[in-house]
């Protein structure tokens, strides 16, 4: 084999461990991601119950305005009946309690209804709150192991890099040039063997005197048809 190939061969073969160390990294910090979303959905889960709760709240304060006003009324209504004298006026002011007493009784209803609903999601919002306090304990264990699997994975990463980058640097300047520009376009596998009489990668069939040659070990060149470089692994006899 061509003495370039080799040591071409030899950085594609760690720039694969470099790209095995990135996706084992990348996996890592994903749980990492997923661990925040967690807390961030648990985090909004409590503002949502804070804020049905002080909607709620606001509602209440409204219906005690307006209980307030309709038992001034019922107050005005039986001092008015007091001072009427005739049996019409005492109707017409009986018509007016009673109507001022029965809206009275629904809004009462009604806070009441409100009050219980305001309890139903307090009740909701501790809970919630307890949910995301659990959770971030639950979580200092998974952040402290994920943590130290991170750290080793980032070390794994470094050496993969320092290897990689002593191996291209033992590259001809040119063949790796070539290399680099193939693998921003056709990812990691850009040296292939030959598989036969054909490209390893898209099997198109390379001319017996380019093969020969590549077999021989005296001609460095890339598949027509796909562009990989290609070398023909050594036959063992
Ligand atoms: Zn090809």
């Amino acid at each position: 084999m061509h003495p370039d190939l080799v040591k071409l061969l030899e950085l594609q073969a760690k720039d694969r461990t470099l790209l095995e160390a990135d996706q084992a990294l990348d996996a890592i910090l994903a749980e990492v991601e997923s661990l925040d979303q967690q807390l961030a959905d648990g985090e909004k889960a409590v503002a949502q119950a804070a804020k049905a709760v002080a909607d709620a709240s606001r509602r209440r304060a409204e219906l005690e305005t307006k209980l307030e006003n309709f038992r001034k009324l019922e107050e005005r209504g039986k001092a008015r009946m007091e001072q009427v004298r005739t049996p019409k006026e005492i109707a017409a002011v009986m018509t007016e309690l009673d109507l001022a007493r029965s809206i009275l009784a629904k809004e009462e209803g009604d806070w009441m209804k409100q009050a219980d609903l305001i309890s139903g999601l307090e009740a909701a919002g501790k809970e919630a709150e307890a949910r995301l306090a659990q959770m971030r304990e639950a979580q200092v264990e998974a952040r402290g192991e994920i943590d130290l699997r991170r750290r080793e994975a980032e070390n794994r990463r470094q050496a993969a890099l320092t290897e990689r980058d002593s191996a291209a640097g033992e590259v001809n300047r040119a063949l790796r040039a070539r290399y680099e520009r193939l693998r921003t376009v056709k990812s990691v596998r850009v040296v292939v063997a030959l598989n036969g009489a054909s490209c390893g990668a898209c099997f198109t069939q390379v001319p017996l005197n380019r093969r020969s040659q590549i077999r021989a070990g005296t001609l460095i060149d890339a598949c027509e048809s796909c562009g990989v470089i290609l070398y023909a692994e050594e036959i063992v006899e």
